[in-house]
């Protein structure tokens, strides 16, 4: 049993801080630390005010369903867009869902965000990614936004599908625009 296994059994037993555990190793707690980490990043435990306690069955049910966090659409590796917060993760099926959760995502609380450039399928983080929002391509919501490493890739397929090329803090507005457009165009149509 590796130490991290052994950690998540005495977390259950009560060794429920970090303390308590690297006394129980011997070893520094700087070591429990970074294992608790790990432990904490595969959303095996919660660590609340310094106590550590494992996750419930239903919080690891909910992880578990892979479904996006905004329209609930079963999540496809290749669009997922993902914030990475202290505790848990959020996932969104596409960009275009990532970028609409970002207001409700407590900025401070997001460590990470990870999606895949369209081309490569190289993993890239959301803030430096270059998107192209409201093309003709609908690989998944609509109106939609694609994720890309750089912006020559973005503006080239920008140039076959439309859509305008934007960074993330423009995409998470653009996208917005789009939405209440669409709303508008909606109404527009019915009267
Ligand atoms: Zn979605
Ligand atoms: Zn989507």
């Amino acid at each position: 049993m590796d130490r991290k296994e052994k950690i998540l059994e005495l977390i259950q037993q009560g060794y429920d801080n970090v303390k308590a555990l690297s006394q129980y190793f011997g070893v520094s707690l700087m070591t429990i630390y970074r294992d608790v980490r790990e432990l904490e990043r595969e959303g095996k435990i919660v660590r609340k005010h310094g106590e550590l306690r494992l996750r419930t069955e239903e919080e690891l049910k909910e992880e578990k369903k892979d479904v996006c966090a905004y329209c609930t659409k079963a999540v496809d590796r290749r669009l997922e867009f993902i914030y990475y917060l202290k505790n848990r993760k959020i996932k969104a099926c596409c960009a275009h869902c990532g970028l609409l959760l970002y207001k409700d995502i407590k900025e401070d609380e997001v460590e990470a965000c990870m999606t895949w450039d369209f081309i490569t399928g190289n993993p890239i983080s959301c803030y430096s990614a270059w998107y192209v929002v409201g093309s003709s391509a609908l690989p998944c919501c609509s109106p939609s936004a694609i994720a890309f490493a750089n912006r020559e890739d973005a503006e080239k397929f920008a140039k076959g599908y439309g859509g305008a090329v934007m960074d993330f803090e423009k995409a998470v507005e653009g996208i917005r625009d789009l939405m209440k457009r669409g709303q508008r165009v909606g109404i527009d149509i019915k009267t």
